[in-house]
């Protein structure tokens, strides 16, 4: 028996399939073009293996509520030729298994807690940091959905004095004023060109540690790992976790914050994370 996986991304498609464990036994990745251009090789990819289900961790904004009548469909999205578009629907209809469909971050967050740097916790967030930002949140044991999902990079955050480049998106959000595209503005480098001694480094940290603090405040999470390209820059880790202390100033009476390296990591699962969590959604 075979089971399979897709990590819906903005610029890439993976899909694996897993054995009766839902240990990862192969892998592919297609560009993301429109959805008639990536759909009919990824169908191709599952129908070889004959899966009896497949796990989607899709990019977002997305419909996630089993009882939708538009589940698994893509949302408003700056993809538009992707919008409107049911991944549910067109992976059924040619699959004729289960499918199950829910964010890419969540799908990651999902992975990170059964096998990777949340495992063993009862609640944790996992938040990635690269073109965009967002992130899924396990409270007691499960995935927090709500009404939609989460948007977790879409949350206000204080500016500091002296940063006056528009946000991208709601004046002053973490994704609109610390996303790889964000980091690419303020400096005119490409992300990885910006050497580690650009000031940009510690306004990215202060950020991002702002966001956490909120997410600590609100989720009451036992762990926050940070992936995504942009958190590939390692000497990020100290600074964002400095300045998490700074910024929580005791409140948090609890050992888990005080230890900000065991309380800030990066991912366990080393970027498997979404396509191991799309695999173990069903
Ligand atoms: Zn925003």
């Amino acid at each position: 028996m075979y089971y399979g996986a897709l990590e819906a991304g903005g610029t890439k498609m993976v899909c694996a399939i897993g054995d009766a464990d839902k240990n990862i036994i192969d892998r592919i990745s297609i560009p993301t073009g429109t959805p008639d251009q990536s759909l009919p090789a990824m169908i191709d990819y599952f129908k070889k293996y004959d899966i009896s289900a497949l796990g989607i961790g899709t990019f977002g904004p997305a419909d996630i509520n089993p009882n939708s009548p538009t589940y698994g469909s893509i949302m408003r999205s700056p993809k538009k030729d992707w919008e409107g578009f049911s991944l549910y629907k067109a992976f059924t209809d040619a699959l004729g298994c289960l499918v199950v469909v829910d964010t890419d971050v969540n799908a990651a967050a999902w992975g990170e807690y059964l096998y990777g740097a949340l495992k063993g916790l009862n609640s944790g967030m996992y938040l990635t940091v690269g073109t965009g930002i967002g992130g899924g949140i396990i409270s007691d044991g499960r995935l927090i959905h709500g009404m939609e999902h989460p948007e977790t990079g879409h949350i206000l955050i204080p500016r500091r004095t002296g940063d006056d480049i528009p946000c991208r998106f709601h004046q002053s959000c973490v994704e609109g004023l610390a996303s790889g595209p964000m980091l690419e503005r303020r400096t005119g480098m490409k992300g990885k060109d910006i050497p580690a001694d650009s000031p940009v480094w510690d306004l990215e940290a202060f950020y991002i540690a702002e966001a956490l603090v909120n997410y600590t405040m609100c989720y009451s999470v036992e762990r926050i790992v940070l992936g995504g390209g942009v958190m590939d820059n390692k000497f990020l880790f100290p600074m964002i976790r400095n300045y998490y202390t700074e910024l929580l100033s005791g409140y948090i009476d609890m050992p888990q914050v005080k230890d900000t390296d065991t309380y800030i990591v990066p991912a366990g699962l080393e970027g498997n994370q979404g396509i191991i969590g799309a695999m173990n959604l069903f």
